[in-house]
């Protein structure tokens, strides 16, 4: 007899976790966007009413990214498309054009604070942007990325009214994590001698780091990381280098390291180690999330950029 009443009981208990279990873990929105920073973006703000999808992998790079048919499917279940804009990704919004997604394009870096490009060889994006001659990288300054959080804030509540109150309250609470992240990278940067504030990365992705916390980035490659730097200018980076005293140079995530090897090689800097620039590393890797991704690179220009 108490057996048979265990057995119904845990039946019902069984059955009940079937029921609910479904519930409990389905979001109320799916999201789709091209690369891992405005992943983290869209769960920091979505929590756990929105699923998200990342086209472009951590440690991947998004310029002239080549879609899969499965990124199509993805989009086409997708309940909003969040995209950086900008020339950066201008892929995503021809995927959803193709197939077929009637929901909203959101531009996550609508109404930032833009920044033209400055490299030499007027490389633009991915080369087919309506934005040619914006540097796409502009959440590399967390002023801007506060923008990002309120654009992508104001899309989850359009497309998912119901969870206005938990989107609204999210952005809030994250807005406060990047402001006080924006402050101390400035306190951090602030003993840094003029002569010190200055270093090599692989492709020109810096630029508005570099404008809102006044550290100079000299990069081989344009903005897009496609392009072949020429042999030409190479050379001339690397006199520069060496007349200017630069303290350090430094790999990228996503990019070949054997370019900046050479220049190390050939200027005498030393490398200051590994940035993020345009995606995460994976979860267990040293930048899984934006905070992390800024913090770190904060701490590597300290270490290769304080007088000893
Ligand atoms: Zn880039």
């Amino acid at each position: 007899m108490k057996s048979t009443y265990r057995r119904t009981v845990a039946t019902c208990i069984t059955l009940l976790a079937l029921l609910f279990a479904p519930v409990a873990r389905a979001a109320a929105l799916e999201v789709t966007t091209s690369f891992s920073i405005l992943g983290d973006f869209v769960r920091q703000v979505g929590g756990e009413r929105v699923a998200v999808r990342v086209l472009v992998g951590p440690n991947e790079d998004t310029h002239g990214y080549q879609a899969r048919p499965s990124d199509a499917r993805a989009i086409g279940k997708a309940g909003l498309v969040v995209a950086n804009g900008l020339g950066f990704d201008d892929w995503i919004v021809r995927l959803a054009k193709s197939a077929g997604f009637r929901g909203t394009v959101v531009i996550a870096s609508a109404n930032v604070r833009t920044l033209a490009m400055t490299h030499a060889d007027g490389d633009a994006g991915d080369g087919g942007g309506t934005d040619r001659g914006i540097d796409p990288h502009a959440w590399q300054d967390v002023a801007n990325a506060q923008r990002y959080v309120l654009n992508i804030a104001d899309a989850l509540v359009a497309a998912d009214p119901a969870g206005a109150a938990v989107y609204r309250t999210n952005a809030a609470r994250y807005t406060g994590q990047l402001k006080a992240l924006d402050a101390e990278i400035r306190a951090a940067l602030a003993s840094l001698p003029a002569s010190r504030r200055k270093v090599v990365s692989s492709h020109d992705a810096f630029g508005y780091f570099a404008r809102a916390y006044d550290i100079r980035f000299l990069a081989p490659v344009g903005v897009s990381n496609n392009a072949e730097p020429t042999a030409q200018g190479v050379a001339q980076l690397i006199r520069q280098v060496r007349a200017e005293k630069v303290p350090a140079v430094f790999l990228e995530n996503i990019a070949d390291p054997r370019l900046i090897e050479r220049i190390r090689s050939e200027s005498g800097a030393r490398v200051g180690g590994t940035l993020y620039s345009d995606a995460l590393s994976a979860a267990n890797g040293a930048a899984p999330d934006y905070l992390s991704m800024m913090r770190h690179n904060l701490q590597r220009l300290l270490e290769a950029l304080a007088l000893r």
